[in-house]
């Protein structure tokens, strides 16, 4: 028999808005915990929560890069489950009408293009985070992260591949990061997802499913498709039955292993949520909305093209990370010099981003000494040799560009008596290579050039070098 995996999504982001959705509390990530805690997220008694009105610009941004229709008459609804992470013993989220519904995304996977289907977006808030202290044997609890803005991306059951949901994943990333609402840090969880599979004989009725939760990077994500689409085939092969539940990928061990069984939506006895009014989006807020929306890859790279001549693979490594794309446009700006931007950004910025695993969210290269750096080496301050040697040192040590050069004497010799001294000198003790260049072999001239750089110290101006040699062998 031949088997098909049948996958869908549940994607949670968490939104880069600057307070909680229900009240004025940081969303900071990484202070000491239960320092951003009101009684509003705490779920005091008698409190009452106020929605963040970026939180569902943000979610509308979303809707509309994945071609949803937006839910201009939306609410939110309790769904009540106990959890030690969630002190007001529900969640406030969205069951009935959610932000927004029924769109797609077309991703390529191996040359074919396929179009995903989201079934909806809905906005919710965070829980909290359980962490077990291992000295005292006791779990903590860190309200900090209850309240903070989440939405929630529900795919249709279209994936039938680990290579389609990671292209997928990917994607949306992307999306998300150009949009500007979320910096989807999946070490520090504020994008994680779900993933439903189940299997079928090949264009088959539906098979029951289960949930696999814990999955935090592209890699495990991969690993735990494979896994489980390997483990619902044996079961069936040997005449057992899948059970619906939720299931945690151990990603050391390589395995997962059951949870709990699935609760339905009734066993969550969902009822609208009174302290909240519905949301109501009027054609004049989302005209807004559509008319603040940030520039997305695609229209960087063609932007790039056509106002600055910039080939289309350097614009497609630039825009291979928004942070990248904005490094780029700054460093651009800053040096009036986007070419020479483009080649720095896309070449040796990305080469030593490489060599020092620096990822793109952690770059904090200093844009303004990049662009004194192309001025120095475009007004023949400073060689191309000289300029690598201080945009490395800017970037690993964040050195002064100007001090650096000066310090290292790396300022471009251009006077002219020193370069014909260099030249004189290589010419009388390189004999056999003058000779070899005089008899006809022209690429003894590269040498001869090499060899009065290095009397300059690698400093002289190349193209006054490569003149001065020119003419004192002819
Ligand atoms: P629930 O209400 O239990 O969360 P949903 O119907 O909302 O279930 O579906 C949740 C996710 O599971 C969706 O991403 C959907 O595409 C996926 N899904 C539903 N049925 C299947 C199935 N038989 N196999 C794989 N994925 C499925
Ligand atoms: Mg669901
Ligand atoms: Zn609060």
């Amino acid at each position: 028999m031949n088997w098909e995996s049948v996958i869908g999504l549940e994607v949670h982001a968490e939104l880069a808005t600057q307070s909680k959705i229900f009240c004025g509390c940081s969303t900071a990530f990484g202070q000491e915990p239960n320092t951003q805690v009101c009684p509003v997220c705490a779920g005091m008694p008698g409190v009452l929560p106020r929605l963040n009105r970026t939180a569902v610009e943000y979610a509308v941004r979303v809707g509309l890069a994945l071609n949803c229709t937006i839910t201009r008459y939306s609410k939110f609804d309790r769904k009540n489950y106990f959890y030690p992470d969630l002190p007001k013993a529900y969640q406030v989220s969205q069951l009935y009408a959610p932000i927004c519904r029924d769109g797609h995304l077309a991703v390529e996977v191996d040359g074919t293009t396929k179009i995903i289907g989201i079934r909806e977006i809905h906005m919710e808030e965070d829980a909290g985070k359980l962490i077990h202290d291992a000295v005292s044997d006791n779990t903590l609890m860190d309200f900090s992260r209850c309240g903070v803005p989440l939405i929630e991306i529900v795919t249709q059951p279209d994936f039938h591949s680990a290579a389609e949901v990671r292209t997928f994943l990917m994607q949306l990333r992307e999306i998300l990061l150009y949009l500007g609402v979320c910096d989807c840090k999946m070490q520090e969880g504020s994008l994680r997802a779900d993933i439903n599979i189940s299997v079928r004989p090949e264009g088959g009725e539906l098979g029951v499913r289960t949930e696999m939760k814990n999955l935090n990077s592209f890699k495990a994500i991969g690993r735990a498709i494979e896994y489980e689409t390997r483990r619902q085939i044996q079961l069936l092969e040997s005449g057992k039955q899948v059970v619906q539940e939720t299931r945690r990928w151990d990603d050391d061990a390589g395995v997962s292993y059951g949870m709990r069984s699935k609760e339905s939506a009734p066993e969550y006895r969902y009822f609208p949520e009174p302290d909240l009014l519905p949301i109501y989006i009027d054609d004049q807020w989302l005209q807004s909305i559509v008319e603040n929306l940030p520039e997305m890859a695609e229209a960087k790279r063609a932007r790039y093209m056509r106002c600055w001549g910039i080939s289309a693979l350097e614009a497609a490594t630039l825009t291979s990370h928004v942070y990248v794309a904005q490094l780029f446009e700054e460093v651009a700006a800053l040096s009036r010099n986007p070419m020479e931007a483009a080649h720095l950004v896309a070449g040796e910025i990305m080469r030593l981003m490489n060599q020092t695993d620096t990822l793109p969210e952690d770059l904090a290269v200093d844009a303004k000494k990049l662009a004194t750096l192309i001025t120095l080496v475009s007004s023949a301050k400073i060689n191309r040799n000289a300029y690598k040697e201080a945009v490395e040192a800017v970037f690993i040590d964040g050195v002064d560009p100007e001090e650096y050069i000066a310090q290292r004497g790396l300022r471009m010799v251009s006077d002219a008596d020193a370069i014909a001294e260099a030249v004189a000198a290589v010419i009388t003790e390189q004999r056999q290579a003058v000779a070899d260049y005089r008899a006809g072999q022209h690429k003894a001239l590269g040498f001869l050039i090499g060899q009065a750089m290095r009397k300059l110290q690698g400093k002289g101006n190349p193209a006054l070098v490569r003149k001065a040699m020119l003419e004192a062998l002819e």
